[in-house]
């Protein structure tokens, strides 16, 4: 047994080395590819669904190797997200994006979009505005042309540089959109829950802030069309919970109703 454990260890140590080896091959390749200019920007349209008018196109990077293989994004982006290459495939796509969007709709304000991907790691680069002010003077295009989607788990405790660059990206006036928004909801459909509990960092921003109440009611509506309960935590004072109540939230905990004590009591 003992010795057939070794073994084991031994073939997981080869493989995870073949699989890094592996990623260095891509890293190396890829990095070939960029400066020989195999790589390109496919462009899909985003349409008005009233019209189907075009309102403008996502870039989504092509690499067309000289074998005819071409490899899929979702191999090669985490390769080079891995070895920072994104950083600089990265300024590559902003840069062609914006001199194929100008080429193809000139430098019109309220020409058709481009829309940008960007990656974490770019995003963290405290040069990033200067790139993308860089690749809007080169091209032309106006900044209000230009949108870059970001993944929404980079903004949930992003670094200061991530928060800065998105501020400075809107200084410049970039729009700026989420990506892959709504993937965080698919716990609702995969888990058999009863109820959500929302977070009361929302219920202390009711009174103040339109957003947060917008956000709780989407919350509530939601729950109620899935059928599942919505509880409303750390709830303080009778304005959150007359407010929670009008949003059509059915249930609370808090201070108000009760702090933790030691026994259980339907008293309140
Ligand atoms: P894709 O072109 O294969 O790209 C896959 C993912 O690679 C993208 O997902 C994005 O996360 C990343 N990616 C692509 N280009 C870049 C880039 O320049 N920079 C960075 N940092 N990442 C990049 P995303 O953004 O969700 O893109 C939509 C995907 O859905 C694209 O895949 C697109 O080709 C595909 N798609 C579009 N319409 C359809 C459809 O009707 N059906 C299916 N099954 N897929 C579709
Ligand atoms: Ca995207
Ligand atoms: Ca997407
Ligand atoms: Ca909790």
């Amino acid at each position: 047994a003992k010795a057939e454990g070794r073994g084991r260890v031994e073939v997981f140590d080869t493989r995870l080395r073949r699989h890094a080896r592996e990623r260095l091959r891509t890293a190396a390749a890829l990095e070939r590819a960029l400066s020989l200019g195999e790589l390109r920007l496919a462009f899909q349209p985003i349409v008005a669904l009233a019209d189907r008018s075009v309102i403008g196109h996502e870039a989504l990077l092509r690499w067309d190797s000289p074998g005819g293989v071409m490899s899929a994004p979702a191999d090669f982006i985490p390769v080079a997200e891995e070895s920072a290459l994104i950083v600089e495939i990265g300024a590559w796509t902003l840069l062609q994006a914006c001199h194929e969007s100008a080429a193809a709709f000139g430098q019109d304000e309220d020409g058709p979009a481009i829309w940008v991907n960007l990656s974490p790691r770019q995003l963290a680069q405290p040069d990033l505005p200067a790139v993308v002010a860089d690749a809007l003077d080169s091209s032309g295009l106006p900044a209000s042309r230009l949108r870059l989607e970001l993944q929404e788990r980079v903004l949930q405790g992003a670094p200061k540089t991530a928060r800065a660059n998105v501020a400075a990206l809107r200084e410049l006036g970039v729009g700026l959109a989420l990506d892959d928004f709504g993937t965080g909801y698919s716990s609702l459909r995969d888990l058999p829950v009863r109820a959500v509990k929302i977070d009361r960092s929302f219920v202390a921003a009711l009174e103040s802030s339109p957003g947060d109440t917008a956000i709780v009611a989407a919350i509530v509506s939601l729950a109620s069309a899935l059928g599942i309960h919505a509880i409303a935590e750390g709830v303080e004072t009778e304005e959150q919970a007359a407010q929670l109540l009008a949003l059509g939230c059915p249930f609370a905990q808090g201070y108000l109703f009760g702090a933790p004590g030691p026994r259980i009591t339907s008293d309140p």
